[in-house]
């Protein structure tokens, strides 16, 4: 019989959310839900709440969280508010896992708060770790919490490399290419967020999607696997794989490849970070390589997806880099959406925002605060 696993949910509204909900429900003898986060939609809050139990809940937006307490009196559940709230689900007693699905920059404090508690972090919120990788894997390895991989890719990684480290020659991170493959600048420059928000197969938050479609996610992975794994982006290549079926795989210095494989779902490895370091049996629908039939592999086309080479060379730069690219790519990503910008108005901004910071070093907290606010104004001011 396996220790019953107390957890908390950040985002548990969200695409990677609501899918680590479906694990829990699969895994109920083994999972127990203490704590839920999310940001304003307190309607799937609740019902959350009333099937799961916790009891602790929070909500970011103040207006919504005091509805969600109002509808909630009957049930014994305590409903806090604020970022602060979302923070403080990680200070709960005797939490064995934090589950970070919060998307953007708002996910970095909670990281750093569980993971100084010495709590291991699943982690799916990718801006965290390009923003302050240097500092959540520092203190990772202080207070001894593992950062444990949700994406795809990065998890792909980490089942492929085990202890083997010390034999990695490079990571390759597979990318689908996102639904504008092969589509030239003129086309690009069309694109609306109706388009872009179309994945071909995967179904995802909005951000990730945009970010999917300019091949920027991709660029967020580099910089991801770079502090998750602690190798230099000479190391690191990206492959176009549309099928999106092998999801990265690590060569080794004798020239052995191991690859990831399995159907596009993402709850394959959220649950893969909940059981870890067991594997667990699964309901999840099962790749049948016949089925799949072709694997092809291919460049990444870096002249008209422009945002993949911006984040390469941020990572590159370091220190304070990652941060403006990432703040300047929420704030553009949020106004295409709106439609205020065009799609190809993304990179451009990233770009103007990293050729006008003058690079941080080893930034601390309190400056990533202030350089992610200072490159989303930037942004902002140059539409
Ligand atoms: P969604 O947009 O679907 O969900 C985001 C979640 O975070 C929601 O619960 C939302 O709450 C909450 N949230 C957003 N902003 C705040 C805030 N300021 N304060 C508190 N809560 C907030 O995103 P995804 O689930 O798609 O992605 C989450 C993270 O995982 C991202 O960083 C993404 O890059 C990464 N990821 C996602 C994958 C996927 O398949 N979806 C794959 C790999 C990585 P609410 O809706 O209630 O406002
Ligand atoms: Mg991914």
């Amino acid at each position: 019989m396996q220790d019953v696993k107390r957890i908390v949910i950040l985002g548990s509204t969200g695409s990677i959310g609501r899918q680590t909900l479906e694990v829990v429900e699969a895994h109920s003898n083994t999972l127990k839900v203490i704590g839920l986060g999310a940001g304003s939609n307190y309607q799937l809050l609740e019902q959350q709440v009333r099937r799961f139990c916790p009891s602790f809940a929070a909500l970011a937006d103040a207006e919504a969280a005091r509805i969600a307490a109002s509808h909630l009196q009957d049930e014994t559940v305590q409903v806090l508010s604020g970022l602060q709230g979302i923070t403080d689900l990680v200070d709960l007693p005797n939490v064995d896992l934090v589950v970070n699905a919060l998307s953007g920059f708002a996910g970095l404090e909670p990281t750093i708060k569980a993971i100084r508690r010495g709590i291991p972090v699943a982690i799916a919120n990718k801006e965290p770790l390009v923003v302050a990788g240097h500092l959540i894997m520092e203190e990772s390895r202080r207070w001894n919490s593992p950062i444990l991989p949700i994406d795809s890719e990065p998890s792909a990684i980490f089942q492929c490399l085990r202890d083997e480290k010390r034999f990695l020659r490079k990571l390759i991170i597979t990318a689908s290419g996102g639904p504008f493959r092969g589509w030239t600048q003129d086309q690009l420059s069309t694109v609306t967020p109706e388009l872009a928000l179309r994945h071909p197969n995967w179904s995802m938050g909005q951000k990730i999607t945009v970010d999917s479609a300019s091949l920027m996610n991709k660029g967020l992975e580099v910089i991801e696997a770079h502090w998750l794994f602690n190798v230099d982006y000479s190391q690191i290549e990206v492959v176009i794989h549309p099928q999106s079926i092998v999801h990265s795989l690590i060569e080794f210095i004798d020239g052995s490849i191991l690859a990831h494989l399995g159907q596009p779902d993402m709850r394959v490895p959220i649950q893969y970070a909940l059981s870890y370091p067991e594997r667990w049996g699964s309901p999840w629908p099962r790749l049948s390589l016949v089925e799949a039939g072709q694997l092809t592999f291919h460049a990444p086309d870096l002249t008209n997806f422009p945002c993949l080479e911006l984040a390469l060379l941020a990572g590159k730069k370091g220190g304070s880099m990652p941060t403006v690219l990432s703040g300047a790519d929420e704030e553009a990503v949020d106004l295409f959406l709106k439609e205020k910008i065009g799609f190809m108005d993304i990179p451009r901004l990233i770009e103007g925002a990293l050729a006008s910071h003058h690079r941080i070093d080893n930034p601390d907290l309190a400056t990533l605060q202030a350089v992610d606010h200072w490159a989303r104004c930037w942004v902002r001011e140059h539409i």
